[in-house]
């Protein structure tokens, strides 16, 4: 079996770590305490959204918030599988993808693509249910099984958990999480947006080795096993 830490030591201090996307999030310095370097560029990017000249514009405002949500789920996704070779940004890039299109919900809801009408919805969209996400995770890791696709795409379901648990984690800090049909958390702390958004990748990586999805995709990822 492949030891836990083969893939994720990458993608944090490595050569191989995309530092690209922590430049076009940050770039600088924050004064968030006990957190790692990760997670100190995502609070900078959500400090970016500060800014005047992007607060002033409606559609700027929600382009760069969701920039940023994609942004923490490339991110998460880098940490879980390191970046070794092109074809890993395309995962890396599809994570981002992911992380970010859930907000499509809102003009759905809203049955309209005015920004205002989608910003100022009664309720919330479905898709930021947090219910929702292991629902559809283990749905699509089913399907997965039924049409036999389990080894190629195994690591699909746990993308979508990652990237979709990171973006509500961050919606959280303005709105709770919605835990229907449960009702709704108080707003989430900043420390604790930091504290899951850290650890989210991690604490993945560790489970998907104890289920054997690591070993999969360490084959996927041309990844010699040290059995
Ligand atoms: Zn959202």
């Amino acid at each position: 079996m492949l030891p836990y830490p083969a893939l994720t030591g990458l993608g944090v201090d490595g050569s191989a770590s995309p530092r690209g996307e922590k430049g076009a999030a940050g770039g600088g310095r924050t004064s968030v305490p006990g957190t790692t370097d990760d997670t100190k560029d995502n609070a900078q990017s959500d400090r970016l959204l500060q800014f005047s000249f992007i607060q002033q514009n409606d559609w700027l405002r929600a382009f760069s918030d969701n920039a940023v949500h994609g942004i923490l789920g490339m991110w998460s996704w880098a940490i879980v599988i390191g970046l070794r070779k092109k074809s890993d940004f395309t995962e890396v890039t599809l994570a981002g993808f992911l992380a970010s299109v859930i907000d499509v919900d809102h003009f759905f809801l809203a049955g309209s693509l005015s920004l205002k009408a989608a910003l100022t919805l009664p309720e919330r969209p479905l898709l930021h249910c947090s219910t929702v996400i292991p629902v559809v995770a283990l749905t699509l890791k089913f399907i997965m099984h039924l049409l036999r696709l389990k080894d190629s795409w195994c690591f699909l379901p746990w993308m979508l958990f990652i990237s979709w648990t990171s973006h509500h984690i961050r919606d959280g800090i303005r709105h709770g999480l919605w835990i229907c049909p449960f009702g709704k958390t108080p707003p989430l702390p900043y420390w604790l947006y930091v504290a899951i958004t850290a650890s989210l990748p991690h604490l993945c990586s560790f489970i998907m080795y104890l289920t054997g999805t690591r070993e999969l995709m360490s084959i996927k990822h041309g990844i010699r096993i040290d059995v």
